[in-house]
């Protein structure tokens, strides 16, 4: 049952994420204005803002005009909605819960920001820097010898990498790591880098194979950053106690 609060309050927090995603590359306010069509400019009523259901009843179109919307923005409230449970199962309920949330909403974010404008904003890891220091604060978890070796060996490998591939890999990509370190601190944040180098290959193989772009067009690597952070919260421990087991025979 509390399977479904989560997914609902995941659908909330996705259409403010869809708010965020379009408007922050802009430079907009995401207070002000309120919600409105594209097209005609007319104010989004209540009921437009329902997150899914609306898409349903108007079918994805603007209610004065008729210009229809993109069925991403529904998209990324069911993403939304499904990674939040997703971590709940992990973590049930508790402050790495709430971290894991904040996380992943930052994630998604970044994610989609990237995807459209192939740039990693300043202001959107500020904030999540903030908040991932305002939450170890509150509740340590990291450590903070671990959160300056994961933010200097997050970004430094990045870094290394950047200068190794004149330009392979973006500044924004760089900070992104740095900023990683907080949440997860050494272990992870390596370990997170390592999952995105690895979902990142296998996406690119498939990429070239079926030659969706040109060698030479760059993909945007902070989606990658971003899924294998996700997964080395929720699973990095697991994975590095797995690993270690494997050595030790
Ligand atoms: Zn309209």
């Amino acid at each position: 049952m509390i399977v479904i609060y989560f997914f609902l309050f995941g659908l909330c927090m996705g259409s403010f994420l869809n708010v965020c995603i379009y408007r922050l590359p802009q430079g907009d306010s995401i207070a002000y204005p309120p919600s409105h069509c594209m097209h005609c400019q007319s104010r989004l009523q209540m009921v437009d803002l329902i997150p899914v259901l609306s898409y349903l009843f108007l079918r994805g179109r603007c209610r004065q005009c008729g210009t229809p919307y993109s069925i991403r923005y529904t998209f990324v409230e069911i993403l939304t909605g499904c990674l939040f449970i997703w971590c709940y199962t992990v973590f049930g309920i508790g402050f790495p819960l709430i971290k894991a949330l904040i996380l992943t909403s930052f994630l998604l974010v970044i994610t989609y920001i990237d995807y459209d404008h192939q740039l990693i904003l300043d202001k959107v890891l500020l904030f999540m820097a903030g908040a991932g220091a305002l939450i170890e604060c509150l509740t340590p978890s990291v450590g903070l010898l671990s959160i300056i070796a994961g933010s200097l060996a997050g970004g430094g490998l990045l870094l290394l990498i950047a200068i190794a591939s004149k330009g392979g890999m973006g500044g924004g990509d760089i900070k992104l790591a740095t900023v990683l370190g907080i949440y997860l601190g050494a272990k992870l944040t390596l370990l997170a880098l390592f999952l995105s180098f690895v979902i990142g290959g296998v996406v690119a193989v498939f990429i070239l194979l079926f030659k969706r772009k040109g060698r030479r067009d760059c993909i945007p690597f902070g989606p990658f950053i971003a899924a294998g952070a996700f997964l080395s919260l929720l699973y990095g421990q697991e994975l590095i106690r797995w690993y270690w087991s494997l050595c030790m025979g």
